[in-house]
């Protein structure tokens, strides 16, 4: 990226500093699964279709993408017009969390080879996963429990070690062991803290990880989220010796922000799933916005080959 990028991204972006290598990086990594995606996409086209294109390289894929608005049939211009606003404003946050990067760290980039994002997973697979709970005794978190075994799902919890003790204390009839009966319980710190500053990181995942293990011995699984997706970049050495894996993310449902409804979250996901082609999901079983979500997803992802990933075999 030459130096008068940086400088535009640093005003359009309203940060103090852009770390244009790691733009540059992210820019080619997400370039790059476009572009597979693009052969996936193409392998299953009848040849009369707009997005047939035989495309082998990054600047085939840009130019075929700008040709693309003028050659676009008239019935793909009111989903056009909508998509073009989402991409736009998608682009801005990804760039964002880039240009700050490792500085700041988040789920857009990864440190080592022990940290997932779900670009991992194979073509049309994605894995549901929920942070920041349990929740109160038969709060969202029951429900959502309820909701995926019903559907035969199997997705992953990262949990809070205080919101877990909390939980264990007042629960009435005690929290059964079986609470998360077939799901994957895991950790997401013992406080909702960045783990990238907060000294006491290292006791904060082992004593989620020890609460958890010990609560829920038949679904726990050695994966850490950290929360925000702020790690330390020097942490893997921590992990790879306590054997624990991390958890990113590259589906994110924004089900945290006020202004997102459950069916804004559905939707969105949606676009992404269309996008990437395979993913981990973020949702949060502390809001109820999940309980709409998930049904609308698997009601609009019948019959098209998605598959929900068991996170046993993640
Ligand atoms: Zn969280």
């Amino acid at each position: 990226m030459a130096e008068q990028d940086a400088a535009t991204l640093k005003t359009k972006l309203n940060i103090k500093q852009v770390d244009a290598a790691s733009v540059a990086r992210v820019r080619n990594q997400l370039t790059a699964q476009l572009l597979q995606n693009w052969r996936f996409a193409a392998a299953d086209c009848a040849n009369s279709e707009v997005f047939c294109d035989n495309i082998s390289t990054a600047d085939e894929l840009l130019t075929a993408a700008e040709e693309l608005e003028e050659r676009l049939p008239e019935s793909y211009r009111n989903w056009h017009t909508k998509a073009r606003v989402f991409h736009n404003s998608y682009a801005g946050e990804l760039i964002r969390l880039a240009a700050l990067f490792p500085k700041v760290s988040s789920e857009i980039d990864t440190f080592s080879a022990l940290e997932h994002t779900g670009f991992e997973l194979p073509d049309r697979h994605f894995v549901l996963t929920f942070d920041d709970g349990p929740s109160q005794p038969d709060g969202n978190t029951d429900k959502l429990l309820a909701l995926l075994t019903n559907n035969n799902l199997h997705a992953s919890f990262y949990l809070l070690g205080e919101r877990l003790q909390a939980r264990l204390k007042q629960a009435e009839p005690a929290t059964p062991a079986t609470l998360f009966h077939g799901q994957c319980a895991a950790m997401h710190g013992w406080r909702h803290e960045s783990h990238a500053k907060w000294e006491k990181w290292q006791s904060s995942i082992i004593d989620t990880r020890d609460l958890v293990k010990a609560t829920f011995p038949q679904s726990y699984q050695p994966w850490f989220r950290p929360p925000y997706g702020q790690r330390r970049a020097d942490s893997g050495e921590f992990f790879s010796k306590h054997d624990l894996k991390v958890a990113l993310w590259n589906i994110d449902s924004q089900d945290w922000n006020s202004r997102v409804s459950g069916e804004d979250a559905a939707q969105r996901i949606m676009t992404l799933m269309l996008l990437w082609r395979r993913g981990v999901i973020l949702f949060h079983d502390i809001h109820p916005k999940a309980l709409v979500a998930v049904p609308w997803l698997l009601d609009h992802t019948r019959q098209t080959g998605v598959v929900w990933q068991d996170c046993r075999q993640y």
